[in-house]
């Protein structure tokens, strides 16, 4: 069987060999047990139902919440060469008749269909009467309230065992944590299930999180001018913020395109489908935007505020590098983001677990450690590694304050001598000795404590502030968000115990960094003819507009790279590279090879030359 698997992947989709837990799952769906498979966006999911959808009798039934998603996977299938198709709202009748049509002749391998298609009695009974090989639940997550992004209709699907009686179930997510698993497991009702659980770790990404003040601009125009051509995600928490970042840049000639949910439909799907086709390289975005993108090139993503909870982070930032190339994500947050989703998730049922992954979320921001192992441990996984070499604080952003203990003491005195009974803007506004409103309401500027930080900035010392929190010095009050002192944070008067505290590198410094960033960004891209890969990428561009598909259902990046490296000129050296299958290979091959040959002709004598010969 290990055979039949292998010789499918490569010669539909192109590709060498299996990433982790895919044979696995591939498997056990073959040898008809029922599922749960866990793998970080990007790690391969689809293939894991859709090569054995391949190669077993009888058509698979895919419930995937997204109908954009669901018309990307199977525009996809079909270029590769598979027979699938969708029902869904956005069909019209006769297109809907024709995929009846087709369902019943046996034709079909897989099937992609919105979740509310099977609270239809009918559509229950028709899928009766076909042979089906199995259902899978993508974005299965969604069935459970202690998920992220729980849907209704998802409830309802624990009917498919009860009347599909021997018809495996699998189910696909990215983000569960142990609680979510068991729910999943419990509301589809899956029998003795095997589990594929993969690291969510994303390696590829490189995570940063600054604390913001004023104006936002300057910090995303930073990271925009170091990707010029790439594409990007800003990411905004309000509409109004994505108007005005989204204008301001445009007028600054980053030029962008805006998406939020109080668009007109028709110009917000105009935006998404020119950031898909590759048209434009930025959008500016609320969450509602990336649900149905599919695009793996995105090499950043920049949060202008904190989303809240770590499971819509790890969802939003993993758009980010889904071609598994390094992508970088920026975290811009403020505790006035922590304020302001207090105030939108309000005092719900569920206020105490959407309370608890805000907190979480928050302290993934202020917290001095490795931020990829923060994200893996809260997904309740172990961490293998001793420094990921892909966080602010792994590549050495930050560096540790030679006398913490100063500082600390400074900011607890602080505290006491305001009878715990303030917050940390307050306490900070006192250190840094601003006389505000309300500092001569109560008289603190007669405090001893007042002006005592004053020639540090009021980021550092909230920074501070926030980093004694996170390592239990201090804590807040539950309601009113006032700091007390913990007794650990009262052995810090006496030196008894000093606590770590650490700020930004210089610029200088961080300079020094990124010389080294760009070394590792030069082995990625060691071999590859940027000018080539431009032409390669103009003609993607072409070919997707000509079949109305996203570029990337024509070639990856990584595909598009490694022609670029290198550069076959022949059908059978066009067949060795990653991502071309039999069917790409006919309809592609003729046409990149082409450009290859005609570029490496007008070359002067060269590298090209030699690669021409040694083909
Ligand atoms: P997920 O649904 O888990 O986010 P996808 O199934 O969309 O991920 O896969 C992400 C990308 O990785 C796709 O471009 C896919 O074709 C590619 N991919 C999947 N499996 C492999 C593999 N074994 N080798 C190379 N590329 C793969």
């Amino acid at each position: 069987m290990g055979n039949t698997i292998q010789n499918v992947l490569s010669e539909y989709w192109g590709y060498e060999s299996f990433r982790p837990f895919q044979e696995e799952a591939i498997s056990s769906i073959l040898d008809s047990k029922d599922t749960l498979t866990v793998l970080p966006t990007g790690g391969g999911k689809s293939i894991c139902f859709q090569v054995p959808a391949l190669i077993c009798e009888g058509m698979a039934v895919i419930v995937s919440p997204l109908i954009s998603l669901m018309k990307d996977q199977v525009d996809y299938l079909k270029e590769i060469g598979i027979a699938a198709e969708c029902l869904n709202s956005s069909l019209s009748s006769d297109d809907k008749a024709g995929v009846m049509h087709r369902i019943k002749s046996g034709n079909l391998k897989l099937l992609y269909l919105a979740p509310e298609r099977l609270s239809s009695e009918s559509m229950r009974e028709f899928l009766r009467g076909v042979k089906l090989s199995f259902f899978v639940i993508d974005e299965a997550h969604c069935i459970s309230h202690w998920g992220h992004d729980f849907r209704e209709d998802y409830r309802g699907l624990g009917i498919i065992k009860d009347e599909f009686e021997g018809v495996c179930v699998h189910a696909f997510t990215a983000t569960a944590t142990s609680q979510v698993q068991e729910d999943i497991i419990k509301q589809l009702k899956l029998e003795s299930p095997h589990f594929y659980i993969g690291s969510v770790d994303r390696p590829n990404l490189t995570y940063r999180a600054l604390r913001r003040s004023g104006n936002l601009i300057p910090y995303i125009v930073d990271v925009i001018k170091k990707r010029p051509d790439e594409a990007g995600i800003v990411y905004c928490l309000r509409r109004v913020d994505v108007d005005k970042i989204s204008e301001k840049l445009n007028s600054l000639g980053y030029q962008n395109l805006p998406y939020h949910a109080g668009m007109p439909n028709e110009i917000r799907k105009r935006n998404q489908d020119a950031f898909s086709a590759e048209k434009v390289s930025l959008i500016v975005a609320t969450i509602a935007f990336g649900m149905g993108i599919d695009r793996s090139n995105i090499r950043y993503i920049i949060h202008a505020a904190m989303p809240k909870s770590i499971e819509h982070y790890q969802q939003e930032t993993g758009r980010a590098g889904r071609d598994g190339l390094p992508a970088d994500c920026y975290m811009l947050y403020s505790g006035s983001d922590y304020r302001t989703w207090e105030y939108l998730l309000g005092y719900s049922t569920q206020g105490k677990v959407t309370r608890d992954k805000l907190t979480a979320m928050y302290n993934f921001c202020g917290r001095l450690g490795c931020r990829h192992r923060y994200l893996v441990n809260y997904f309740n996984q172990a961490y293998q590694n001793e420094d990921c070499k892909a966080c602010d604080y792994c590549l050495g952003e930050f560096e540790e304050l030679s006398e913490p203990l100063i500082i600390a003491q400074n900011i607890l005195s602080c505290v006491k001598q305001v009878r715990e009974k303030f917050g940390a803007s307050h306490v900070v506004d006192i250190l840094k000795g601003n006389l505000t409103y309300n500092i001569e309401r109560w008289k603190h500027e007669r405090l001893p404590a007042f002006s005592s930080l004053q020639s540090e900035t009021k980021v550092f010392i909230r920074n501070m502030v926030e980093q004694l929190l996170e390592q239990g010095f201090l804590d807040r009050e539950l309601e009113f968000k006032t700091l007390f002192i913990t007794d650990s944070g009262h052995k810090v008067f006496s030196g008894d115990i000093v606590p770590k505290l650490a700020k930004p590198i210089t610029i200088q410094k961080k300079k020094e960094v990124e010389k080294k960033r760009k070394v590792r960004r030069d082995v990625d891209w060691e071999g590859i003819d940027e000018e080539l890969l431009q032409i390669l990428r103009a003609k993607r561009r072409q070919l997707a507009e000509e079949k109305n598909v996203p570029a990337y259902i024509i070639f990856g990046d990584k595909t598009l790279k490694d022609m670029a490296r290198v550069k076959p000129v022949s059908e059978d050296g066009f067949s060795t590279i990653f991502g071309v299958g039999e069917a790409k290979l006919i309809q592609y091959g003729e046409i990149f090879t082409k450009i290859i040959r005609k570029y490496l002709e007008s070359e002067p004598v060269g590298e090209g030359v030699v690669e021409l010969k040694s083909r």
